[in-house]
């Protein structure tokens, strides 16, 4: 199967399927901007709150937040967004790449035939410069004018920044701790693309760790063999995740480390997190910006700093992508396609399909009955509609792990037939005990 023709099979079955539809749709779509439907916004749902119990609930050390999206002004002057985000940037059409109009790798005049982008070699691929920032603008109140203006946050750290004081004094922590936060940010992407890889509105997951200066290479170092675990205990092929380290040319100013987590997606290896060790620069800026006073006493050791910052940064709407790029699997079964989502049990959206053999003779009733039971302790669906081969089909494209069949021996004997979703094996279950079945093996 061409790489190509993957991302258009899945675009396609994640419509059809109502995982993600294109935005305004019957008015032709908005560019690079997404919905979920109903399996997409349980999908999306489970890896959010799988990340929210491995990085808050599981941990004392970290405390939850959720920051508005709008914010003052000035704080992404501080952040650096207002300066940064202005500069005349060219794009490369041929490998979407973003430099600065002045970037000394570019040979030729950007926007004419001749030039070539320092990235793919290609010729005649560079925009001309233009001004642009990347953040949202809006109006706050009834006046449109300057000094109303309010950015939609292009990124959910700095609500974690500002706040960090009122989090140390509203909880019991103690540096080292850290902040979580998922929130949605916006960016005004000047090459989106890739379905939902690259949106203009998107979810992040982010979590900034507040540690003493001497001990931010160390914690650098555990964050990121956690953050690797936990996209391989979400069920992702281990051999198409990788680590990418930014070199000098790709690492911001202040930062002093930074590594990605990529993934082998089929249009080639692409971040789906950031961690970063940010040293002082961040509160060190709001401090500057906002006259506050953001260092920490450290009352053991009678000190007092600017905390070093390691920040996990990860993309809530491509890690659903790369779950489902990464599920996505057809096989020949008995002459026929079978196309299946093999999720993990525990991020799939449907977790049991119940299905009554044929729609006669009380198989409908114990069904419905079971099905009832089931779904106050998971997301069920119910189908009784079509030959028992095609349900199951229908079910393996949802990547529902579990089918639960009621056939006429159901009714004599109590049990149940469960399939499971990638071996195909059936076995039969006691109906009383169905339910504590698939629990166990869901996760
Ligand atoms: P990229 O280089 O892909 O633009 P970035 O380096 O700008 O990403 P960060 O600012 O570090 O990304 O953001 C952290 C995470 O947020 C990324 O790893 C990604 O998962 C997610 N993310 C960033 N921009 C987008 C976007 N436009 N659409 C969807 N997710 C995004």
């Amino acid at each position: 199967m061409a790489d190509t023709t993957v991302m258009e099979k899945l675009v396609s079955l994640c419509k059809r399927r109502g995982f993600v539809f294109q935005s305004s749709e019957i008015y032709g779509g908005l560019g690079s901007v997404w919905d979920y439907g109903p399996l997409g916004v349980e999908l999306k749902k489970n890896v959010k709150d799988r990340w929210w119990r491995a990085m808050v609930h599981a941990r004392d050390d970290i405390e939850g937040l959720d920051a508005a999206i709008l914010m003052h002004p000035r704080v992404w002057e501080a952040s650096g967004h207002v300066a940064g985000f202005t500069d005349p940037l060219v794009d490369c059409k041929q490998c979407k790449n973003r430099f600065r109009g002045d970037d000394p790798r570019i040979k030729g005049t950007p926007g004419e035939p001749d030039a070539q982008c320092p990235v793919c070699g290609t010729r005649g691929s560079l925009t001309a410069p233009r001004l642009f920032n990347l953040m949202f603008k809006t109006f706050m109140g009834p006046v449109e004018e300057q000094a109303a203006v309010v950015y939609l946050r292009p990124e959910t750290a700095q609500g974690i920044y500002v706040n960090y004081q009122n989090v140390l004094n509203a909880s019991r922590q103690k540096v080292p701790f850290g902040i979580a936060q998922i929130g949605k940010a916006f960016r005004n992407e000047i090459t989106p693309g890739n379905f939902i890889f690259r949106t203009r509105e998107f979810e992040q997951m982010e979590m900034q760790f507040f540690v003493a200066p001497e001990t931010a290479g160390e914690w650098f170092e555990r964050w990121r063999e956690w953050r690797m675990q936990w996209h391989k205990d979400l069920g992702l092929t281990p051999a198409r995740l990788q680590w990418h380290q930014h070199g000098p040319t790709e690492l911001a100013h202040y930062a002093k480390a930074a590594f990605d987590i990529q993934y082998e997606f089929p249009f080639g290896w692409q971040e789906i997190e950031g961690i970063h060790n940010r040293g002082d620069y961040d509160l060190t800026r709001h401090q500057e910006y906002s006259g506050k006073k953001l260092d920490y006493f450290d009352q053991a050791a009678n000190r007092r700093y600017v905390p070093f910052i390691v920040e996990t940064s990860a993309g809530a709407d491509r890690v659903a992508l790369t779950t489902l790029v990464d599920a996505y699997r057809e096989e020949t079964v008995e002459g026929e396609t079978r196309v299946v989502l093999g999720f993990h049990p525990g991020i799939a959206p449907i977790k049991a399909a119940v299905l009554p053999l044929v729609k006669k003779d009380g198989m409908p009733e114990v069904a419905d009955r079971l099905y009832h039971d089931l779904r106050a302790a998971f997301p069920c669906f119910y189908d009784d509609s079509g030959a028992i081969g095609r349900r199951y089909r229908r079910m393996d494209e949802a990547g529902t792990p579990f089918c639960v069949t009621v056939d006429g021996e159901t009714l004599k004997d109590g049990q149940v037939t469960v399939r499971d979703r990638d071996s195909m094996q059936q076995v039969r279950v006691a109906q009383a005990q169905v339910g504590a079945y698939i629990r166990e093996r869901i996760g």
